[in-house]
């Protein structure tokens, strides 16, 4: 284990030692609680260098998400879903570790759950889930989703639009 340790200039009150929030009045201020007034604060931080990737022990399978749900090895039962056969997605460990990325696991997330922002960077993509649902998909979880049964269909539509398929 490496430690760094240095003085730094306290970030709460930006090294005055003093401090003047909403709770205090203008002209005032009270001792700052971080760096008890000397307007300086001892950082350390412990680190282990990096020696290269590591194994870890006991891992059979790897998936690119765990997209809230607890995932699980065998045929998993998931709310809303139904089963999802864990050793047909994601890949092995010893894939992984031979640099194989995993895909998305399709029948447990919608595009929108699995990666937002590739979602938003498509032109028109979010409008359409808004269309079929029914409304805006605000303030909704995404599994809420009145189309989210028929997720396959947007992961098609996010292919095509995507220029994939
Ligand atoms: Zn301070």
């Amino acid at each position: 284990m490496k430690k760094i340790e240095m003085v730094i200039e306290c970030p709460a009150c930006e090294g005055s030692g003093v401090y003047n929030g909403i709770g205090e009045g203008d002209g005032l201020a009270v001792i700052c609680y971080k760096c008890n007034g000397s307007g300086a604060y001892k950082y350390h931080y412990s680190y282990n260098e990096f020696t290269g990737r590591k194994i870890k022990e006991g891992i059979l399978r790897v998936y690119k998400q765990g997209y809230g749900y607890k995932l699980g090895l065998g045929t998993i039962n998931f709310d809303m879903v139904g089963e999802v056969d864990m050793t047909s997605e994601g890949v092995s460990y010893q894939e992984f570790l031979d640099g194989k990325e995993p895909e998305h696991i399709k029948k447990l997330a919608c595009p929108m759950l699995a990666d937002q922002g590739a979602c938003h960077s498509i032109k028109g993509f979010i409008d359409e889930c808004g269309r079929l649902h029914g409304s805006m998909l605000l303030g909704i979880r995404l599994t809420q989703c009145n189309y989210y049964p028929r997720k396959a269909k947007c992961w098609k539509r996010f292919k095509k639009l995507k220029g994939e398929e």
